[in-house]
């Protein structure tokens, strides 16, 4: 009987040491995924981009302290990145080879694995929103273009004139890509979340490729492609080139290593970002927050754009490697 207590007491303690203590909350925030390194990016642009990064987070950081939803940050921190010129989304989304904005978004919440995403929409002042919207007041979990646009406006989505979208900088890179005939990528914006209450959300926005044409779609609205969340592994959210995002199902394979293999957060984005999609020519980036809180941000571009925060008070924000 002593032999049993005492083997019942060695079982308990190693459980005690493996089992990992959950952190309150903890956020991460990306501004997209490329060249971004200084060459390409001024000391001004770095920290107009730091800024925003940075009031972003506070954002989240306030709600999440306040025991709010994973998914209200989620939403509200992508809508301040899409009202700013400065990423990849929304106000500053880049231009089609038609000259026109044709923005992606989703968004899912770990605890249920309900999702919404929105596709080549031109007119939704927030798509992030009006992707929630679709997981929450529709029985859909995707839609595009013109019945998307109608369906978020009889949902009280803020639509704008195409006008609104028409930045000097972006339509000049369209000139750039349309005189070499390129396709370039070029960013999205991104937030996961582990909230109080322990679920996880997470959330992309993006304007997709310069230059793009013929209806092209990233990853970035594909549940499992350029966003995940899920309460039993993690949430994940992409950028980098959306076809190879696609292909690799990157966002739900960093789940499903998790899951399936056991594997770290750590572990899984490395696995992914520098295992296979880099030897595949995939170039970008994932953020992701685990059930306990754990992050990684694993890129194989120059740089990418983040900030993360946690209720241990750890947090920074980077542009470069
Ligand atoms: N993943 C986005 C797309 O392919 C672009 C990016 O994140 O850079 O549409």
């Amino acid at each position: 009987m002593n032999n049993l207590l005492s083997l019942l007491l060695i079982f308990a303690f190693a459980l005690s040491l493996n089992a990992q203590v959950r952190l309150e909350y903890a956020i991460v925030i990306h501004g997209g995924a490329g060249n971004i390194s200084p060459t390409f990016i001024s000391p001004e642009r770095e920290k107009e981009i730091t800024d925003k990064l940075s009031e972003a987070l506070e954002t989240g950081i306030g709600i999440l302290e306040l025991g709010g939803s994973g998914m209200d940050v989620v939403e509200k921190v992508i809508r301040i990145l899409e009202d700013s010129p400065l990423f990849n989304a929304g106000k500053g989304a880049v231009f089609n080879h038609a000259g026109k904005n044709e923005m992606d978004a989703s968004i899912m919440d770990g605890k249920t694995l309900n999702a919404g995403g929105v596709t080549g929409v031109g007119d939704i002042k927030n798509p992030i929103s009006a992707a929630r919207m679709v997981m929450e007041k529709s029985p859909h979990v995707l839609m595009m273009g013109a019945g998307a646009s109608e369906f978020a406006n009889a949902n009280g989505a803020e639509i704008v004139d195409s006008g609104y979208f028409h930045t000097e900088k972006r339509w000049n890179d369209l000139q750039k890509q349309l005189a070499n005939d390129k396709l370039e990528k070029y960013g999205t914006v991104g937030c996961v979340v582990l909230d109080k209450d322990g679920n996880l959300a997470a959330g992309t926005s993006s304007g997709g490729m310069t230059n793009k044409r013929w209806g092209r779609i990233g990853d970035v609205p594909i549940i499992g492609a350029g966003n995940y969340a899920n309460n039993n592994s993690c949430a994940v959210s992409c950028t980098g080139h959306g076809e190879f995002f696609i292909r690799y199902t990157v966002a739900h394979d960093i789940s499903a290593l998790m899951q399936y293999k056991g594997l770290s957060v750590e572990e899984a984005a490395y696995e992914v970002v520098h295992n296979k999609l880099k030897p595949a020519g995939g170039s970008g980036g994932v953020i992701c927050v685990d059930k306990h809180g754990n992050i990684s941000m694993e890129f194989n571009s120059y740089g990418m754009m983040r900030a993360w925060a946690n209720s241990k008070g750890e947090m920074g924000v980077k542009v470069f490697d």
